[in-house]
């Protein structure tokens, strides 16, 4: 990383930075949109559930305090996914 690309990063900011999340599909007796992402400020794995996909995307809160605007990546369907 260079500080001319930092710096460029730094200008560019307006708002919550954009995340992409791996978003979950309810299962079984599981009913929340479950998703999971890395936080571009901190770099912490964050992981998070919403009843539905509204809850999921725009900007919100992450688990360590940053405002991160999510955008959903890829959505894995119900039982594709299992414990
Ligand atoms: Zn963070």
């Amino acid at each position: 990383m260079s500080i001319t690309q930092a710096t460029a990063a730094n200008r560019q900011r307006r708002g919550p930075a954009t995340v992409y999340v791996s978003l979950y599909a309810p299962a079984g007796r599981r009913r929340y949109w479950w998703y999971s992402y890395r936080c571009p400020e901190c770099a912490t794995y964050q992981f998070g559930r919403s009843r539905d996909l509204t809850g999921v995307t725009g900007a919100r809160r992450a688990g360590c305090g940053h405002t991160v605007n999510v955008v959903i990546a890829r959505t894995y369907p119900a039982g594709g996914v299992r414990a």
